[in-house]
């Protein structure tokens, strides 16, 4: 007998939100994305332009997740947070450090234009307004090579940094630096640009894992890719809206072990959300919860962005 055909996956309720940052940040001055609604809640599916369908896929996993499956149990009920400083001037960094309430730090470095000194001034600025106590780690996103990164990160580890996120671009690179820095070394893009996250050689080139759910496939797929290294784990955002922070905090939550403050708080970024009630950091954690997204309307994209996301969304479910 042929078994009868399973249903297909049933019509997501979609929405295209855009909300603009209040600086720019990872080149992007305004985020977009797809929200979907289904049986197990809301999920976001918001690749960055330059991602094409194939790796778009696994950001649509976890959109899928999110709103079809559900997340694994929650082991903690909050998730400690640290504030994300981008490539402003040392003022403005300080004010952003002392505004969020967080006890840990992340800040940008590298970037284009930008000259070293930029990013010292940055990192004891942020020093200054959290103290001898708080957690700085900075991020490079790949900028440096081998040379270059030594030198850096000896300079900026004047203040003392927790960790330094992807200072060069290869697993080999970053290998070789660390035999030469005494400061712990975090990989991000060689983890989750890599074909098989699980399957990248770590163990002579980082220290810590950074996860974040929608480059990795949803948050089992990611609780894959932590056991699969056995290394502490950090889980940062996508700059998703609160909805997709949502997903950031239920893998932070399911980790067995959570070491470091994660990179969670970035709806700060924004000018807008699109939830009255968004996950924000208080006295530096984000609570373990569901996000209902109520500011739609507030927050719709024209209708030119909403075709080219729903294109999107079309392609990698084809
Ligand atoms: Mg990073």
């Amino acid at each position: 007998m042929v078994p009868a055909p399973v249903s297909a996956a049933p019509a997501l309720e979609t929405s295209v939100y855009r909300v603009p940052l209040r600086t720019r940040f990872r080149g992007i001055d305004v985020r977009d994305g797809v929200l979907l609604r289904g049986p197990a809640g809301w999920g976001e599916f918001s690749p960055f332009w330059d991602y094409d369908v194939a790796e778009s896929r696994r950001w649509w996993a976890a959109a899928h997740e999110a709103a079809v499956l559900g997340w694994p149990a929650p082991l903690r009920t909050s998730v400690p947070v640290n504030v994300t400083v981008p490539a402003v001037g040392p003022e403005r960094a300080h004010a952003i450090v002392t505004a969020s309430g967080c006890r840990s730090a992340k800040v940008k470095v590298a970037e284009p234009g930008q000259d070293p000194g930029e990013d010292e001034a940055r990192v004891e600025a942020v020093r200054d307004a959290l103290g001898s106590d708080g957690g700085i780690r900075v991020d490079a996103n790949t900028a440096w090579d081998v040379e270059t990164a030594v030198a850096r990160i000896t300079a900026l580890d004047r203040v003392g940094l927790e960790y330094v996120e992807q200072p060069c671009a290869t697993v080999e690179e970053l290998a070789q630096l660390r035999r030469r820095v005494d400061v712990r070394i975090a990989a991000d893009e060689v983890v989750r640009r890599a074909a098989d996250p699980r399957r990248v050689d770590l163990r002579e080139a980082a220290d810590v894992v950074v996860l974040k759910v929608q480059p990795l496939g949803g948050v089992r797929a990611a609780l894959e890719v932590a056991q699969a290294h056995g290394l502490p784990c950090v889980v940062s955002s996508a700059l998703e809206s609160s909805v997709g922070i949502a997903a950031g905090v239920a893998l932070a939550a399911a980790l067995p072990e959570l070491p470091f403050a994660c990179g969670l708080a970035t709806v700060a970024l924004f000018t807008d959300d699109v939830t009255a009630d968004p996950l924000l950091p208080v006295d530096g954690a984000l609570p373990v919860r569901a996000v209902t997204p109520d500011r739609l309307a507030e927050t719709a994209a024209d209708p030119e962005t909403t075709r080219r996301w729903l294109a999107r969304l079309a392609a990698v479910q084809a």
